[in-house]
């Protein structure tokens, strides 16, 4: 077998594990196995892509490799159950700015670099130079609005949530970056040809941070999506430019994952794109707190037992508080507890719940919740109002009613799981603090709901005594 034939063996095994991986991703039970297939089709086609190119010498593709997997394991061993979306942010940002990077490593070498004069046109051909340029863009931009999701996220860069002049600031920078890209391709000094393809990556990640930097509130998980594509995007557009139909795949892949993620999330919040780019309705408000509500009825979990023995059917609506508090495996022991005395219990999936799309699948999947349990939003709202009681843990955005309004709020016309309707509701968080949008919950207010004030898992696990006690 020739060398050529072994790197095609090798691309072809690479693509066999990205479909299989991503059909096992499919299925919580699987999704372990199909991402380290996949972490193991990537490693592959990107050795065999240094190999077959040639322009990496071992030493370097070796140092790569260990520079690599020592950020990523170091990341993800710091990484928590909540602190999930800035590694996802984190992740986007590093395939945006290996896109970019290769791109303007291929821009050097073919065209600032090499002997004699010409255009990146002449020298790459039309496709190559434009792609290229597209994935400077693309990549540069994505990896600074990483960097700043990831911020936000960690609460900072608050400085960055008014940007005066923003929309003026938008269209000259895309103007800027039209120009750039342009010239890039067409000039032929190569010295002039660095200097405006350098302009071209740092005017794109200004766009970049300018367009996500204001973004806040309820609409940062379909920014994050968003992100996830646009790495994708810039993945394929080098692939493009390299000629490499492995990483056109994958980067596609990627790509419309993600933006299928993102109509998802879109949908899930009840946002169009445009409105959440724009940046307004999706801004953090100053925040409610106990001041804000008029009266709320406070309870215990010894009282919430006693209206839990008597109960028939029970939903639990786990939220960003439950995998804070590391509740998971406290909530899945009560729900045992219940489903012993015959009631019929389940949990509430909403798909913002958490801080990343399908936290509360993954915190649930951790305590072995059997998949049956966990039902989505659209199935269980119908059953709220022939639902007993209702615990929700540590849940708030996604259970409020204001929600239902049609403006005036962050949240507003975001579908919400109508845990109001049932028949008594208890709410386990440890103050009256609002949420993620930071608003007022009238849910607390109504009569039929009760708080229990506390730790999501020390109260679960009270919940849990007071009723293993009782049935003991
Ligand atoms: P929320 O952020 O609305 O509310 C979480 C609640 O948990 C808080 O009110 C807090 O109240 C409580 N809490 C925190 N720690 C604990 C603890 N140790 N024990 C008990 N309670 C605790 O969460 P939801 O899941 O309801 O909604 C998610 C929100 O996050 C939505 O607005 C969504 O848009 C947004 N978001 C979602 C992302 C995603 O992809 N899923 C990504 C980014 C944002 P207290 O402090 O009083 O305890």
């Amino acid at each position: 077998m020739t060398g050529a034939e072994l790197v095609h063996l090798a691309y072809l095994a690479s693509v066999a594990l990205f479909v299989v991986g991503l059909k096992r991703l499919a299925r919580v039970r699987t999704a372990r196995q199909g991402n380290l297939l996949l972490a193991g089709g990537m490693l592959l086609a990107v050795v065999i892509t240094l190999v077959e190119q040639g322009r990496v010498e071992v030493t370097w593709i070796v140092v790569g490799l260990v520079v690599g997997a020592v950020i990523g394991v170091w990341t993800v061993l710091r990484a928590t159950a909540t602190s999930m979306p800035q590694v996802v942010a984190r992740f986007n940002g590093f395939g945006g700015a290996a896109s970019a990077f290769v791109a303007l490593a291929l821009f050097w070498d073919e065209v600032v670099d090499a002997a004699g004069s010409g255009t990146a046109i002449e020298r790459l051909g039309v496709a190559s130079a434009v792609t290229v340029a597209l994935s400077v863009v693309i990549g540069g931009a994505t990896a600074s609005g990483s960097i700043a999701a990831e911020a936000k996220l960690w609460g900072r860069l608050t400085a960055l949530t008014r940007i005066p002049g923003r929309s003026v600031l938008m269209v000259a920078s895309a103007a800027l970056v039209l120009a750039a890209a342009t010239t890039s391709i067409v000039v032929a000094d190569p010295g002039f040809a660095a200097g405006v393809v350098v302009v071209l990556l740092v005017t794109s990640a200004v766009i970049g941070l300018v367009a996500v930097g204001p973004v806040g509130g309820a609409d940062m998980p379909v920014m994050i999506s968003l992100l996830n594509s646009l790495s994708g995007l810039a993945a394929a557009a080098t692939g493009f430019a390299l000629g490499n139909t492995l990483l056109i795949m994958g980067g596609t892949i990627v790509g419309a994952a993600g933006l299928m993620l993102t109509r998802i999330m879109c949908v899930a919040m009840n946002r169009t794109l445009w409105n959440v780019l724009a940046g307004g309705l999706g801004a953090m408000p100053s925040g409610d707190d106990a001041s804000a509500y008029e009266h709320v009825v406070s309870s215990d979990a010894e009282e919430a037992a006693m209206v839990l023995e008597a109960a028939r059917s029970v939903v639990i609506v786990p939220g960003y508080g439950l995998a804070a508090a590391r509740g998971q495996h406290s909530a899945a022991e009560l729900a045992d507890v219940l489903a012993d005395r015959g009631v019929q219990v389940r949990f509430a999936i909403h798909p913002v719940a958490g801080r990343m799309p399908g936290h509360m699948n993954v915190v649930l999947a951790e305590a072995d919740v059997p998949y049956d349990r966990l039902v989505e939003m659209d199935r269980i709202n119908r059953d709220f109002a022939a639902t007993d009681v209702v615990i929700v843990v540590g849940a708030n955005d996604v259970t409020n009613p204001s929600a239902r309004q049609a403006s005036g709020t962050p949240i507003a016309g975001m579908p919400i799981l109508e845990v109001d309707q049932a028949q008594r509701i208890f709410v386990i968080k440890r103050s009256l603090s609002p949420g993620y949008s930071g608003i007022k919950n009238p849910l607390y207010e109504q009569d039929n709901c009760a708080m229990i004030f506390g730790d999501a898992k020390e109260v679960l696990d009270d919940l849990v005594q007071e009723l293993s006690a009782a049935t003991a």
